[in-house]
């Protein structure tokens, strides 16, 4: 047994093993993975050795692709078998809805180059002879897509692991982690110690525990999974013998099913609902190789859908049900990345499609731990995006629900229900009362829009213009022409204070830091490549105070970012807000008349100018007034002590009954801030882009001194951009605007970008478009085309801020 190791992986699954692999692959060969059992025995063993590469995530599709490449390569690379079979995948769509859900996704493929094509119910038939197509009206099929033998690709990188010097300790329990005073990991096996820079955890069902030992609550449940494997049926098996093509994997998007040939068989795995959660707080000590008993009576209805749609399956007798446990998070999605809070800790936990994740997910994640960074932009799985509101009995909730919902229609409006409502701010009743259908972000509850009385206040969710179009179209007219109230609770705010928090502050974001005291700025942390990684708005509070606000859906990460690289000497403190302080925005030309009903401070031009902030008092409240908004209108964000939230909310709404003030949601925001092109996270930023590629170049400042990532921003600019932000003006569009992710085209029909951002202004009254392309095509008025729900449209490079370009109303 070693006792010192560069890295210790916890974990001897398919994903465990991967990571081992491509931390060797890396160079780090001083690398040793540690296993209770034997290699595979957690849910690696029983896995249908599925590839799906369908994953409306930018982040989870190139994950998968990347696994499906190099699955191709393993077997000529290590001599060791791992069962790969590209028989292809057919998801059968039986409504419009589901139609358009496909050509938003293949946008998606299309621009991170998966192969996708469409097929009719006649070429279904074709490729899939027992199927009965009746009732559908379309398919797509991923030519690449197939399957993997678990066991045998999890052998496979463990041998290429070991070849490049990486050591496996089977029958090895982790019981302990501690932190060593060096700063070192202390990893305390039943078989001895082990000393380590850095530790992964790639315990599937024991992620719980694993986290409990360094004080980690790691958002992890599994649920029950099961599928059914058939004897032998005559028509597959004489298919066999005339030598034709296994007819590959089958998914009825609507039936909640998959099914594949299996050793002249059917196998049937559907996603039900009402699949119970398991391993709560982990598996037995003993577990391995473990199966529940199976449940048949709850699968009988997509059974029932199975055969009607393939007979065959209700031809063959059963051979053999599995039900075993799969690894589930709130959103479905794996968790990869640094643990928060806790330097050199890295997790790989929360897999529900593990074999397919498993070489994207070692990959990125050796990537980050060798280099500091991943490449790709990792959001949709960092472990960060998620906070402590991930409570046990909110994991219950949402796992189940996440589990029920991996075959449902994936709206880009959709709000799932469970666990919620959960993260209130005060005036959740009030707006509730004013007609607020409701969405969730980081626990919290926020107003998407508001129903009109007399409408029925639920959501309506669509790919295309939906019932609340209308709306919201109200909305952004009315914040347009008097003043509109939106609830910003759920904001990351924190405040960075202390002798040492210029200089920290300063060396941490690219553009110069509020000189003044009450001096607002906007201010991005780049990561060590150049890309953007988060954006602050800063206000200087205080000769040594700083008051910060960022996206809400990234508080943990935003300021995991900020404690990491905190100095250690004291010199600078950290303080969150988020939980104390509520955010109200006061937007549209009459906020000052609003303002200057309910609060004696002086809100003209010269005493109060754009991106300032001062300490007010509205009605009896103090708060803190920031002159900044994201709709591009005259405007205030209110910052206030919650417990003032509902005190100020009334003197708002009454003092503004005559100015025409009426709430506004999240879906009217984002209309706006497209009709100005403000850049979000997540979309228009992030690490694969160059803050120059983003458009930054006036928050950016590399003449300032010295900040992270400015060197890799200059070094990249001299190696030349691949893209260009621009605004895009969509032609001829009737029901349907850009969501994000439609390829773009030049006039050859080339791939020369993608929309980031799209949606209606309605106050320009034009469909727009943000998008990357490469350089060439960025030139005002240049004509382009794009994709939209598998129609064509002509689109033009605008200038950007579509919307009242000279700031002239945000400055009024
Ligand atoms: C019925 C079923 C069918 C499935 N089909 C598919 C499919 O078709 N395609 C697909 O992609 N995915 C499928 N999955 C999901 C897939 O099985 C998992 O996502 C994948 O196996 C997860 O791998 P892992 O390495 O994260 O976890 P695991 O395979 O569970 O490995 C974790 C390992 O960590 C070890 N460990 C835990 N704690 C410690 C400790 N303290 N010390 C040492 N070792 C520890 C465990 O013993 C275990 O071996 C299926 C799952 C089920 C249940």
């Amino acid at each position: 047994m070693r006792t010192h190791a560069r890295v210790v992986v916890i974990g001897g699954g398919v994903v465990g093993v991967s990571t081992l692999y491509h931390l060797a692959k890396k160079g780090w060969s001083d690398v040793v993975l540690v296993e209770r059992r034997e290699l595979t025995s957690g849910s690696t063993w029983h896995a249908a050795g599925l590839l799906p590469l369908f994953n409306m995530s930018y982040s989870v599709g190139q994950i998968h692709k990347r696994s499906v490449a190099l699955y191709q390569t393993l077997e000529a690379e290590t001599g060791q078998h791992v069962g790969l079979r590209q028989v292809s995948n057919i998801r059968l769509a039986m409504s419009r809805d589901r139609m358009d859900e496909y050509h938003q996704y293949a946008g998606v493929a299309e621009t991170i180059g998966v192969e996708v094509e469409f097929l009719s119910p006649e070429q279904v038939k074709e490729i899939w002879p027992l199927c009965n197509v009746d009732g559908i009206v379309g398919a797509i099929r991923h030519p690449e897509d197939g399957y993997v033998q678990p066991a045998d690709l999890t052998q496979a990188l463990a041998r290429g692991a070991r070849n490049r010097g990486a050591e496996i300790f089977r029958q090895t329990t982790v019981a302990a982690i501690e932190r060593k005073p060096s700063g070192e990991w202390l990893v305390r096996t039943d078989k001895g110690d082990i000393t380590s820079e850095h530790v992964v955890s790639a315990t599937g069902n024991f992620a719980r525990r694993t986290g409990a030992m360094v004080g980690l609550d790691i958002p992890v449940i599994p649920v029950e999974h099961q599928y059914i494997v058939t004897e032998p049926h005559p028509a597959i098996v004489e298919r066999q013998k005339q030598g034709l093509a296994e007819m590959g994997v089958l998914r009825e998007s609507d039936g909640s099913w998959y099914m594949r040939e299996e050793a002249g068989g059917l196998l049937l795995g559907p996603y039900e609902k009402g699949a119970p959660c398991c391993y709560v707080d982990g598996p037995r000590d003993d577990a391995e190789y473990e199966l529940f008993p199976d449940d048949l009576e709850r699968l009988t209805p997509h059974i029932e859908v199975a055969i009607n749609r393939v007979p065959a399956f209700g031809e063959a007798g059963i051979k053999q049900v599995y039900n075993g446990a799969i690894a589930y998070t709130p959103d479905g999605s794996p968790i990869i990345g640094p643990a928060w809070g806790l330097r050199n800790f890295w997790l790989n936990e929360g897999h529900s499609f593990g074999v397919t994740a498993a070489g994207g997910a070692g990959w990125q994640l050796a990537e980050w731990i060798v280099e500091g960074e991943p490449t790709i932009d990792m959001l949709g799985v960092d472990p960060r995006r998620f906070g402590d509101y991930t409570t046990k009995g909110y994991l219950r909730a949402k796992n189940e629900e996440a589990y029920a919902n991996v075959f449902t229609i994936h709206y880009p409006d959709e709000e799932r229900r469970a666990g919620r409502p959960l993260r209130m701010a005060p005036c959740y009743g009030r707006m509730k009362d004013l007609g607020a259908v409701f969405g969730q972000k980081f626990g919290w509850e926020r107003p998407n829009w508001f129903a009109p009385k007399g409408t029925a206040q639920e959501d309506h969710w669509s790919f295309r213009r939906s019932r609340w179009f209308e709306h919201v179209g109200n909305e952004c007219r009315n914040v347009a022409s008097n003043v509109g109230l939106l609830d910003m609770t759920a904001f990351a705010k924190a405040r960075v204070f202390g002798p040492g928090a210029e200089a920290f502050l300063d060396h941490l974001v690219a553009n110069r830091i509020p000189k003044k005291i009450g001096r607002v700025n906007l201010c991005h942390a780049l990561n060590s490549r150049g890309g953007v990684h988060s954006e602050f708005t800063i206000l200087r509070e205080g000769p040594q105070s700083f008051y910060l606000v960022s996206a809400g859906a990234w508080q943990r990460l935003d300021h995991d970012w900020l404690l990491r690289r905190m100095p250690a000497d004291g010199s600078v403190q950290f303080q969150n807000l988020t939980g104390a302080m509520g955010v109200l925005v006061v937007a549209g030309p009459k906020a000052r008349q609003l303002l200057e009903r309910i609060s004696d401070a002086d809100f003209s031009n010269d005493a109060f100018s754009w991106l300032t902030g001062q300490e007010i008092v509205v009605g009896m409240a103090p708060a803190k007034a920031l002159r900044v908004n994201f709709v591009g209108e005259l405007g205030w964000e209110l910052h206030h002590g919650l417990e003032y939230q509902n005190h100020i909310f009334d003197v708002l709404m009454d003092a503004g009954a005559d100015l025409g003030l009426a709430p506004f949601g999240i879906r009217a925001m984002d209309s706006m801030r497209l009709e100005k092109s403000y850049r979000l996270i997540g979309t228009e930023l992030s690490i694969e882009y160059a803050a120059y590629e983003s458009g930054l170049d006036r928050f950016v400042h590399p003449d300032k001194g010295d900040f992270i990532g400015r060197d890799a921003l200059l070094a990249w600019r001299e190696r030349g951009f691949s893209n260009t932000f621009v605004t895009l003006e969509v032609r001829d569009v009737t029901d349907a605007d850009p969501l994000g992710n439609n390829p773009i085209y030049d006039g050859a029909g080339r791939l020369v970008g993608r929309t980031t951002g799209g949606n209606y202004g309605f106050r320009v009254e034009k469909s727009l478009a943000l998008a990357m392309v490469r350089p060439e095509f960025s030139g005002l008025g240049t004509d382009l085309s794009m994709d939209i729900l598998g129609e064509r449209h002509r689109v033009t490079v605008i200038p950007e801020s579509p919307y009242d370009p000279e700031n002239l109303r945000l400055r009024a």
